[in-house]
């Protein structure tokens, strides 16, 4: 039977439709299944940190979404006196992906900026209303069932994605287990469109109040969040109903400044799936992990993930990289997961203390900690990459390489383009680089190197002489040596 197309994507949010325009850019023949007609509507990530948005960059979504993001310099806990426990500051400032640390947006608008791109690719489709239903592999590739509005459709595909939310219908036909996290609370999600914006926090804030842990943060398109914890004892209805909402809304003294839009119940879980790859089948985004959102990583997640897999998939499917080189795949992405759930449970914890002797001993061990300098005070930095698809010991291999900007605006990437970069100090003073010598000279000082090799995800493959570094990355990945920049 002949294929359909090289990828199909179950799952057309922004892990998956951020996968496909990367494997599109790559000249790879991608179908999106995704199981709604339409955008999934419910209030859901509210930020999105550089990383992700240097991500979108390359998906050519970036300056949309930022057209309606908004920032916060701050991010604050407070105390149920609103006394300062712990505060990340700075998050406007660019950070290394080449956009600010912290964009506030409203998820369906990410989303429609993403599915507008994707639709200017020949090589890829998304199909609303698609389900998979089943699916069963073979040497060559996968075979799936897709319930469609028009009945049931056999799609053949070389590689199958399961991109397909928490539930994972992909997971849980491979009988792949979680790795629990033990963290679950079910909070109570409320958005309002803002009239009046003069009323408004302007700084992102945890209400550490174990009477009612409360969220409140910016948002994009015009719109602001509230979180409530549900507490011991509630149920869902009850915290949900109208009249509950207008009583915990009251403290904020907003009436007639915002008109609520949506509410929902999320129950905040920290997941890992055990395997993220199956012979031809791999996971991403939610269904590979969840995390609380305190640390507003979940979708920025899915986002890395999508840029890890892409360049991998396209090296296999057109490059004739071995399937090997996907085997790096979790290696790589996981721990970067468990730093950034683990930074999101450590938050949730601070947060979701419902007794007041916890919150005492808290609110005094922040105390000293501050006093001390010993708390964080900008957002953490999670490792780099490990093991895997790098040449680990040489300088700065896993690190993130950063996206530095031109004195005219041009970011490094445009300039650059999406492939892999050999970047040498003979090249420096050559026009193609011209805009950026000083920035990347810097960088090869730092790291005594002559050159370094930059991943097409922005990670370092590895730096120090070009002829090793040619070499050794043809060894490691079995492709090609990136051809000169000039
Ligand atoms: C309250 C809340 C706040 C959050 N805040 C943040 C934040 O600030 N920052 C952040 O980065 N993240 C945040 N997140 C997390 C973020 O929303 C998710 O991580 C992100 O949506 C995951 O994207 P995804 O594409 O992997 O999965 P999803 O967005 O869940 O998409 C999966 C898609 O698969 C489809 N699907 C399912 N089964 C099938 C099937 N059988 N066939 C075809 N399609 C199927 C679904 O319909 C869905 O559209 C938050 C989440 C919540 C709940």
């Amino acid at each position: 039977m002949a294929f359909d197309c090289d990828v199909l994507i179950a799952g057309g949010g922004p892990t998956g439709v951020t996968l496909a325009i990367l494997l599109a850019k790559r000249g790879v023949k991608v179908i999106v299944a995704e199981k709604e007609a339409e955008i999934y509507p419910l209030p859901r990530a509210a930020h999105i940190d550089h990383e992700g948005m240097r991500i979108l960059q390359e998906a050519g979504a970036a300056d949309a979404v930022m057209a309606t993001s908004r920032r916060a310099s701050r991010y604050e806990f407070r105390n149920a006196r609103g006394e300062v426990l712990l505060c990340f500051e700075g998050s406007d400032r660019t950070g290394p992906g080449g956009w600010p640390g912290a964009n506030m947006i409203h998820q369906p608008s990410v989303e429609r900026a993403l599915r507008s791109g994707l639709a200017t690719f020949p090589e890829a489709a998304l199909h609303g209303g698609w389900e998979l239903d089943a699916f069963a592999e073979d040497a060559e590739g996968v075979t799936a069932e897709i319930a469609t509005p028009d009945g049931l459709r056999t799609i053949r595909t070389r590689w199958l994605i399961g991109a397909d939310g928490a539930r994972s219908p992909v997971r849980k036909a491979m009988g792949i287990a979680f790795d629990d996290l033990d963290f679950e609370e079910p909070w109570l999600v409320v958005d309002v469109l803002v009239d009046d914006p003069s009323r408004l926090p302007t700084a992102n804030l945890q209400i550490c109040d174990p009477k009612r842990p409360t969220t409140c943060v910016l948002m994009g398109e015009g719109r602001h969040r509230w979180e409530f914890m549900i507490l011991p004892g509630e149920t869902p209805e009850q915290v949900s109903a109208d009249a509950s909402i207008a009583g915990l809304m009251k403290p904020w003294n907003v009436d007639g400044a915002v008109r609520i839009e949506r509410k929902a119940v999320y129950t905040f879980r920290a997941r890992i799936a055990r395997v993220w790859r199956k012979g031809r089948v791999c996971l991403a985004g939610d269904a590979a992990h969840q995390t609380p959102p305190f640390a507003g990583q979940g979708m920025c997640s899915g986002l890395r993930d999508a840029a890890n897999l892409a360049w991998k998939l396209a090296a296999v499917i057109k490059d004739g990289a071995p399937e090997s080189l996907l085997d790096s795949y979790q290696p790589e992405r996981e721990p970067n997961l468990r730093a950034t759930i683990a930074m999101a449970i450590m938050m949730g914890r601070m947060v979701c203390t419902t007794s007041r002797w916890g919150a005492f001993l808290r609110d005094t061990k922040m105390r000293i900690g501050r006093a001390l300098g010993k708390l964080p005070t900008t957002p953490p930095d999670y490792p780099p990459i490990s093991a895997g698809a790098i040449l680990a010991g040489s300088p700065g291999a896993g690190s993130y390489f950063p996206q530095s900007i031109a004195r005219d605006g041009t970011k490094l990437d445009d300039w650059l383009g999406h492939g892999a970069w050999l970047i040498s100090r003979s090249e420096l003073a050559g026009e193609a680089l011209a805009p950026f010598a000083g920035k990347l000279g810097s960088w090869l000082d730092r790291h005594d190197a002559e050159a370094v090799l930059v991943r097409p995800d922005r990670h370092v493959f590895g730096a120090g002489d070009p002829e090793m570094l040619r070499a050794a990355w043809k060894a490691a990945t079995g492709l090609e040596p990136p051809p000169p920049l000039a």
